[in-house]
């Protein structure tokens, strides 16, 4: 072993959340799935004896127009290069190639507005828009290669305006709608794109957003201007139009043909730049690419969602982050599934929009976030009983760690019991679902289980060794898999100082986790967010889990702050649920509580009451503004961040 660096960032973890709950999944739900406990344990045989075979194998399941030479150059790590050589286009496994099966008439999209509209495309009709588009987008002059910022909610003509750039061979780099003039000039600046697709307008929470505005407001900041905008109708507000530079989507689609050959582009060639949520601090733009992260994401579409024709998918997730990009678009449109959009707030007009969003279309598979989950949870359980929500099957959650008492009232409420609960972790770097249980696995609620087959992950420490079971250390991933990041756009040296640098040869996530016996991983939250209690390392997660448990409590986020005498000890920001009032009775409650459930060592320090938590555009609790704010240090980069 090698020598262990005193560097106390990187020392083990202690745990304090045990659980000891287990859900074994239905005689039923085992005959059905795809993937049987037995095919996955041969499947991880098999990925562990020989990866590359593995992987090609996922990747002879799909169409490409000329085979690769190699499953994997590895020759100058970190840059690591699948399936080059190999010709192919994403956008032909989404769409073309089904036009010629029985998927043509097949549901593609539902799409939801907020004020209850409701539009479907069948794969041949969204087959149909998309290459209109895509010869609108060459008639103005983008070209393979070329950025295009798409600001846009999620409409079709997102998901059209996505899938047209890829068609053509150009980048596509989805910009979050509820992202400011500044935040939006930064990313078109750092894309340098040369063209802009955005709306007039959206409907979010009852108002009427005027993107087009936003943009105008972006592009006067300076900076790099794109040579050309479209703007697509959506809530029919007035806009300015500059002559020669800005186009109406309809008007442009109109005189085009319903043909388009895709683009043949290397594997290697890039796919989409995509903003991660600054979460840690500022943006970085990851670049995927055609041919690996076309592999990854529909083996693991299929694998994790067990998807079948009869399936009505959601997931919630904006377009504008990977998750949407992953398994709202090209997953779903990969394996031919019908996939559901909703544009707006989700507790619009109640909060109950979910659930009845659920029954009007019989979702069979829901793919949400934790928060999201956590706000529902505030409104109760008789909301859900108001809704059919018997079609349901599936059920999975991303994003943040899903506290053990989260996933319980999910599985419970929500899921009758039945419905596996997949907790999924991954990042808008792996391109793909990393570690996740399957339909047919054992759960353990607030586990996110074990590595998917084809995924060497471990915990380990400052060294790279692996760290003792039930002890936390970093979460790293051993090998390259097929959806992983290119690099970040225009910046090689972060790309490999950020993920490659701190443990030799292995990718750092930059998340903490713990393994226990039987190899199940539980996410501990962020590497920045431990703290030291007592000389006790302790994820933030753990200790938010712990709080969360409590009925009073619908969401907390604990940090560290400093102490003369400690040196540090926790501080917790909580917002409580419906009917509780912050009390000098309910903190000691609280605290007592902490102590029962995690042992004497997770004693809090003060608790405040906020009104709300700093959170990110996708929804993720900020601590490192609360722990800025605590120390009266600079915050640093909150582009990312909600007013
Ligand atoms: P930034 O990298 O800019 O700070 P971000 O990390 O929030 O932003 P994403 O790539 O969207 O951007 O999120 C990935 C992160 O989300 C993971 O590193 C992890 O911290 C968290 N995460 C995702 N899924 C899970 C999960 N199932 N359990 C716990 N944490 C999760
Ligand atoms: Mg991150």
């Amino acid at each position: 072993m090698a020598e262990h660096p005193d560097t106390p960032d990187f020392a083990p973890l202690d745990s304090l959340l045990h659980e000891e709950r287990v859900f074994r999944p239905l005689p039923e739900t085992l005959a059905a799935a795809l993937v049987s406990p037995a095919r996955l344990r041969q499947a991880r045989e098999q990925a562990e004896a020989d990866p590359l075979a593995f992987w090609e194998e996922a990747a002879e399941e799909l169409d490409w127009f000329g085979r690769w030479d190699q499953v994997l150059d590895d020759a100058s790590p970190p840059f690591y290069r699948w399936f080059p050589g190999g010709r192919c286009n994403i956008v032909y496994n989404a769409l073309d190639r089904h036009i010629q099966t029985a998927a043509k008439n097949r549901l593609a999209l539902i799409w939801e507005g907020e004020p209850g509209d409701c539009r479907t495309l069948t794969y041949y009709e969204l087959f149909r828009h998309v290459n209109r588009f895509a010869n609108a987008l060459k008639s103005l002059g983008v070209r393979k290669g070329d950025r295009v910022v798409l600001y846009m909610p999620s409409l079709p003509e997102t998901v059209i305006a996505m899938l047209a750039v890829a068609k053509i061979g150009a980048v596509h780099s989805l910009v979050f709608a509820g992202y400011s003039a500044k935040a939006l000039k930064d990313r078109i600046d750092d894309a340098r794109a040369v063209c802009v697709i955005t709306v007039d307008g959206f409907y979010r929470n009852g108002r009427v957003l005027q993107l087009k505005q936003v943009l105008d407001d972006a592009l006067l900041l300076g900076g790099h201007a794109p040579e050309t905008v479209v703007v697509c109708h959506r809530a029919h507000v007035d806009v300015e139009m500059q002559d020669g530079r800005d186009y109406w989507y309809e008007e442009l689609v109109r005189a085009e043909r319903p043909q388009c050959p895709c683009e043949v582009m290397d594997s290697n060639d890039m796919l989409f730049v995509l903003y991660t949520s600054g979460a840690t601090g500022k943006p970085k733009g990851i670049v995927h690419t055609h041919g690996g992260y076309m592999v990854g994401v529909s083996r693991t579409f299929r694998w994790v969602f067990d998807i079948n024709p009869t399936d009505i998918y959601w997931c919630t997730a904006d377009l504008g982050w990977i998750t949407g990009h992953s398994y709202a678009v090209y997953g779903p449109l990969m394996a031919g599934a019908t996939t559901v959009l909703y544009e707006g707030h989700p507790l619009y007009p109640q909060a109950d929009r979910l659930w009845s969003t659920i029954a009007r279309y019989g979702v069979t598979i829901l793919y949400t976030v934790p928060t999201l989950i956590r706000m529902l949870m505030r409104f109760g359980k008789e909301l859900p009983r108001k809704h059919d929500l018997s079609t349901l099957r599936l059920l999975g959650s991303v994003g943040e760690p899903l506290n053990p008492e989260a996933w319980v009232w999910l599985h419970k409420h929500i899921g009758r019991q039945q419905c596996p609960l997949l907790d999924t972790w991954w990042q808008t770097e792996t391109g793909m679902i990393m570690v996740s249980p399957l339909p047919a696995s054992l759960l353990k609620p607030g586990s996110v289980t074990r590595p998917l087959p084809g995924i060497v992950a471990d915990v380990v420490d400052a060294a790279g060794a692996p760290v003792p079971p039930d002890k936390g250390g970093l979460l790293v991933i051993k090998t390259p898999w097929p959806a992983m990041l290119a690099g970040i756009y225009n910046d090689p040296d972060r790309y490999v100082e950020e993920y490659w640098s701190v443990i030799p040869g292995a990718y750092l996530t930059g998340d903490v986790a713990r393994k226990d016996e039987d190899g199940y991983l539980w996410m501990q939250g962020r590497a920045d967010d431990v703290l030291v209690i007592a000389g006790h390392r302790i994820g933030a997660a753990e200790l938010e889990s712990g709080l969360v448990s409590h009925k009073a409590v619908a969401e907390a986020a604990v940090v560290g702050v400093p102490d003369a005498i400690r040196g540090e000890v926790a501080k917790a920001f909580v917002i409580l649920a419906e009917g509780y009032e912050p009390a000098s009775a309910l903190i000691k409650e609280l605290k007592a509580h902490l102590k029962r459930e995690l042992g004497p060592v997770a004693v809090l320090g003060a608790m405040e009451f906020p009104a709300s938590l700093p959170k990110t555009r996708s929804g993720k609790i900020v601590r490192r503004i609360l722990k800025a704010r605590e120390r009266g240090e600079e915050v640093g980069d909150v582009t990312g961040v909600e007013e």
